[in-house]
């Protein structure tokens, strides 16, 4: 099982990498997305975690990992 699935705000593009998490948020990196608060809004738009959705193409490359 897995945890560091990429979601993606469908509202600004906004990318949530679990690896990196949103330290600026108060996210630590290594936090799932499903364990970010219900709360939680998007940090550039303000849209809740329903407007985002999980990115499913494997081939697209985080930055992250691009060297
Ligand atoms: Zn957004």
């Amino acid at each position: 099982m897995t945890n560091d699935q990429i979601w993606i705000c469908v509202v600004c593009g906004l990318v949530y990498d679990p690896v990196l998490g949103l330290p600026d948020e108060g996210i630590p990196p290594g936090t799932a997305f499903e364990d970010i608060p219900d709360d939680w809004c998007c940090p550039d738009c303000g849209v809740s975690k329903e407007d985002f959705e999980p990115h499913g193409d494997s081939a697209w490359i985080p930055p992250r990992m691009a060297v």
